[in-house]
């Protein structure tokens, strides 16, 4: 006779998994909550997989109870977990952590109840008058409840010592006490309120995308959409028509935002969208209490809430009824984990979709190469919006080649050529609003010459080569080349070729000293630590409060305000000499999201672009709001050297305090590797990460590429599973790797 057994993920921070006997008659599947016996004591867990043994094992205790009659984890989640574990190569209880977040399975939190008394109908005349006379305070009560909306109040708002006049008037059959479940609301503590915005006319363009949209709801396996639309053209207006459809249709919807502290804009224009339905719209922060993630997560999966916004973590909302997936910015790097499980969050609402067979909509003014290339196979329909929504032109570019400015001004290039500065007088003078934009991505340090620009290349790879200052090489991060640091210019023999950078606090100091009558902040993560800072800086400088506001990547994403006139891009090539055969397209996503920001009112916007490789292809296709051209020659380059979207590239990366250890465990992984190496997979070198010490640990990574994800994953699974490493010795895999850091 098949024995069933069930694995079990035991609650609590020491994540312990064991295998229990079913008792007879109890039906136990996957996602089920049950209660197991534990050394000496009784737990709760998680089922993560029902097993059949062969024979009874009597050495297995029996679980004690099923919490709850049906499993937590609704059957498609499931599904998608196990992709997630076998693609990503990753233990399945640690995707199921994922899924069912501490909040919803620790045993410490539960649904909050409130006692109330209620009114089932309102008393006569006679008895009120009797109580009056005879016991004042139960009349007291009585009139409170008879006032109140519903005829129904908490006991805690009835006073002090009402209980046991409570009880008496219960036992009378006066009144009812019942147990209410409460919801922690995350919104309570007073956020202004939010007035129900109406929808606008949409102009053809957007007409089209929304007639394809809803047409692909009706299908019965839709294929995915990739919404491409310029900055300003109107894609949140879009998903806000047709989530307001699905909805409609009484299906629920989920917004995936790269992040929800960074587009308080996309969240605010939801809710107010949906303002009279506001409690069924859920907001899952980062920043919510156990007990609000308790209540909001039941709530989603009760149907309650039925539009759900959260980062990349939502895509595991346990909505019922999907009807619609909306991805917003779907290029931004946030979308993937950077601990195991290291998923990618569009990616797997991408299946999650599939599973669900319902409608996902992917939207970007500049869309990721990978579902870009998703468009060009045919997986993915493309949407466009060419124009801006309002009828307003795109943004003026201007490019200013700081190798001109540092001639100009001898020895160290200044940080405001004299374009800029003169534009930000004007603004100033003009009473509008200007951004200045630091990019600060990549610590990885290349060499350029001030000069000419020339960044020093990897020959075979075409991705900068990193400076190491521990032994003065130069090495490419993909291949392993080496060369020795140059004393001088390669190309224009200058001497001056140099490593270079600055940060937000040293361009403010600038600024303050340039323009000292404006008004000036900044936002970068130093600056915005305190709560709330965020909000408030916007807030100030929506209001006009402020005149300049400079930041990172901070204030790339979303942001919409009319009286922008100017976009200063101070580095724009910094991102562009990092490690990483994604620099470029980087580059390209960030002027142009950041140059979107400019001229969304009545006035028009012009952008300035200070670099010191005005001829760069990412630079020059943002300039003229390209995507077209950007991706035709990108693509180019990636299919050429076999990158990304045309093979899966994934990084195996050792870490420790002890160097040698560090790279002598990936060395053996290495040969173990290449063994029986499966064909189609490339196994780079052993290599020191670009960041070769971090937190004190010293790094050391393999890039390894494959035309197909599985085989790769499942390769190096393996070989981990057999290969019993240093206590000392910590391996990540990261399959589908964004940061080669
Ligand atoms: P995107 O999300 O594509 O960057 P937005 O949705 O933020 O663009 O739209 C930019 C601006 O245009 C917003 O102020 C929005 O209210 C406005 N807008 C969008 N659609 C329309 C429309 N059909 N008619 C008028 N204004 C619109
Ligand atoms: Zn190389």
């Amino acid at each position: 006779m098949a024995v069933v057994n069930v694995r079990v993920l035991i609650d609590g921070p020491s994540e312990l998994v064991f295998d229990y006997a079913v008792p007879m008659g109890l039906d136990v599947r996957p996602g089920c909550r049950v209660r197991v016996p534990l050394r000496k004591k009784s737990a709760t867990g998680t089922v993560l997989a029902v097993v059949e043994a062969e024979q009874m094992d009597f050495a297995l205790r029996e679980l004690e109870s099923l919490i709850d009659p049906e499993p937590l984890i609704t059957p498609v989640l499931l599904r998608t977990g196990e992709w997630i574990a076998d693609y990503y190569g990753c233990g399945f209880e640690t995707v199921i952590r994922s899924l069912l977040p501490e909040a919803v399975r620790s045993e410490e939190n539960s649904a909050k109840t409130r006692r109330i008394a209620v009114l089932e109908a309102a008393p006569e005349e006679a008895v009120l008058e009797k109580l009056a006379k005879r016991a004042p305070r139960q009349h007291a009560i009585l009139s409170l409840i008879l006032h109140a909306p519903d005829m129904r109040m908490a006991v805690a708002d009835l006073g002090e010592g009402s209980a046991a006049a409570l009880k008496g008037m219960e036992k009378a059959g006066l009144l009812k006490l019942e147990i209410e479940e409460v919801r922690r609301d995350p919104d309570a503590d007073g956020v202004d309120e939010i007035l129900e915005s109406q929808p606008l006319t949409l102009n053809p363009e957007q007409q089209r995308a929304l007639d394809a949209i809803l047409a692909s709801v009706e299908e019965p396996s839709p294929k995915p959409i990739l919404l491409l639309g310029v900055t300003g053209s109107g894609k949140t207006e879009v998903y806000l028509q047709a989530a307001r459809h699905v909805i409609d249709r009484g299906k629920t919807v989920l917004v995936l935002v790269p992040e929800i502290s960074l587009t308080p804009q996309t969240v605010r224009r939801f809710k107010a969208r949906f303002a009279a339905m506001q409690d069924q719209v859920a907001v899952l922060h980062s920043n919510l209490s156990q007990g609000e993630r308790f209540d909001e997560w039941h709530r989603i999966r009760k149907g309650v809430a039925r539009i759900v916004i959260g980062a990349r973590s939502a895509v595991f909302a346990p909505l019922p009824d999907l009807g619609l997936i909306l991805v917003d910015e779907e290029h931004e790097n946030t979308y993937k984990q950077e601990s195991v499980p290291r998923y990618h969050g569009r990616d797997v609402a991408v299946l999650r979709a599939a599973f669900e067979k319902c409608v996902i909509v992917l939207g970007s003014a500049t869309p990721s190469l990978e579902s870009w290339q998703n468009t060009q196979a045919g997986k993915y329909e493309l949407l466009r919006l060419d124009q801006r929504a309002d009828g307003q032109a795109m943004p003026l570019v201007r490019i200013v080649d700081m190798r001109l400015e540092a001639a100009k001004h001898k020895g160290a290039p200044a940080i405001l050529s004299d374009k800029l500065r003169t534009a930000l007088e004007q603004r100033l003078e003009k009473g509008e609003q200007s951004i200045l934009f630091l990019n600060r991505r990549g610590f990885a340090r290349s060499l350029q010459c001030p000069k000419c620009g020339h960044v020093c290349q990897c020959p075979h790879c075409s991705v900068a080569l990193t400076y190491h200052r521990t032994d003065e090489r130069l090495v490419c991060h993909v291949c392993g080349h080496q060369a020795i640091v140059p004393r001088k210019c390669p190309e224009c023999k200058d001497p001056a070729i140099i490593l270079q950078g600055y940060g937000t606090q040293k361009v403010e100091e600038v600024m303050a000293k340039v323009l000292p009558q404006a008004k000036i902040a900044r936002i970068d993560a130093d600056a915005m630590r305190r709560k709330h800072a965020l909000r408030d800086t916007l807030n100030a400088f929506k209001s006009h409060k402020i005149d300049i506001l400079i930041g990172t990547q901070m204030i790339a994403k979303g942001l919409h305000f009319p009286n922008v006139t100017l976009v200063g891009i101070l580095n724009a090539d910094l991102g562009l000499h990092v490690p990483d055969f994604r620099a470029g397209e980087r580059t390209f996503q960030l002027i142009t999201q950041v140059a979107g920001r400019a001229g969304r009112g009545e006035l028009e916007g012009e952008v300035i672009v200070q670099t010191f490789t005005p001829h760069s292809p990412s630079i020059q296709y943002a300039r003229r709001h390209d995507f077209d051209g950007f991706s035709e020659q990108e693509m180019e380059f990636r299919r050429q050297f076999s990158f990304p979207p045309f093979a899966h590239c994934a990084v195996l990366t050792s870490r420790s305090n002890h160097e040698r250890r560090a790279e002598f465990t990936l060395q053996t992984l290495h040969l173990r590797l290449a063994e029986d190496l499966p064909p189609g997979i490339t196994l780079g070198e052993v290599l020191p990460s670009p960041l070769v010490r971090s937190h004190g640990q010293f790094r050391f990574q393999i890039t390894l590429r494959s035309h197909r994800a599985r085989p790769l994953s499942r390769h190096v699974q393996a070989v981990l599973a057999r290969t019993s490493l240093p206590e000392d010795v910590t391996v990540v895999f990261d399959m589908d790797a964004l940061s080669f850091s």
